[in-house]
């Protein structure tokens, strides 16, 4: 398990985050978006990505130009996923890009997107919960998983591993995954009911990836994810772990907890060259 991200200040002012372990496969574009560099205002100042956030559309348009222009991938290939906390994966093709910003959707209820085509950039989204991008070297087949600590509980990136190793002949021993910013440890804060959860479904590794302070539990879910991707498979030294906290960093990223409920989105986006 290793760090190796890095940010990037494009010549249009967006600023965006990569990973090296998935750069250097050479196989992906990809990328982790922030808050700064776009033309939003107020609560959503100012890349934000959210299209069903209370931001003026135009914004949000404007945004994904911006964003599309920094990162080298175009709007157009972009398939937006409508998340809504639960395990359910979607396989798609380039008969859905651009659905869910340019076009409309028939996507709902999905919290994870797998492709095995290239240029179809998978585009989940984020203001604390946690980005997952996925490449299997061999096969060429991508994921992008939005994983809060809902999706944690219900184990969504284990799945979307065991529907690429079942739908596309994929060996999770050949795949490395990057786990972006979200909120870390040290501000996911839960109350006992929500750790309890946690336990029943990681059993001990959750307690020992949990510290107690003041009658309040603070849960490490990147620790937990890790488990759950070694355990079926992934080697360990192919998984990176950005350790970025958006909380703590709220003056880069969207933090729904860190901005009180009312904030923007931020994007990671996958594509096969
Ligand atoms: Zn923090």
């Amino acid at each position: 398990m290793t760090n190796n991200f890095y940010k990037i200040c494009a010549a249009n002012g967006a600023w965006f985050y990569k990973n090296e372990i998935l750069e250097r496969t050479g196989l992906v574009n990809h990328a982790f978006s922030t808050r700064i560099g776009g033309v939003s205002e107020g609560a959503y100042s100012s890349l934000n990505l959210g299209v069903n956030s209370k931001d003026e559309k135009q914004n949000v348009l404007s945004n994904f130009q911006l964003f599309s222009e920094a990162i080298g991938i175009q709007t157009e290939k972009m398939v937006l996923s409508n998340q809504v906390h639960d395990d359910k994966i979607r396989i798609v093709t380039k008969a859905d890009c651009g659905k869910g910003v340019l076009l409309n959707s028939d996507i709902k209820g999905i919290d994870a997107l797998i492709t095995a085509e290239s240029g179809v950039a998978l585009a989940t989204f984020y203001a604390d919960c946690t980005p997952v991008l996925i490449v299997d070297l061999q096969k060429k087949v991508i994921a992008s998983v939005h994983s809060g600590w809902r999706g944690t509980l219900l184990k969504i990136t284990q799945k979307t591993v065991l529907k690429m190793t079942r739908e596309f002949g994929c060996d999770p021993k050949d795949m490395v995954c990057a786990i972006g910013p979200s909120i870390k440890q040290c501000h996911f804060e839960v109350g006992k009911e929500v750790y309890d959860q946690f336990v029943n479904v990681f059993g001990q590794p959750a307690a020992d990836n949990t510290i107690q302070k003041n009658g309040k539990y603070y849960v490490n879910t990147d620790a937990l994810n890790v488990d759950a991707l070694a355990a079926c498979g992934v080697p360990l030294e192919n998984i990176s772990v950005c350790p970025l906290c958006t909380f703590c960093h709220n003056d880069v990223f969207y933090s729904h907890r860190g901005d009180g409920g009312i904030t923007g989105r931020m994007c990671a986006v996958i594509e096969l060259r």
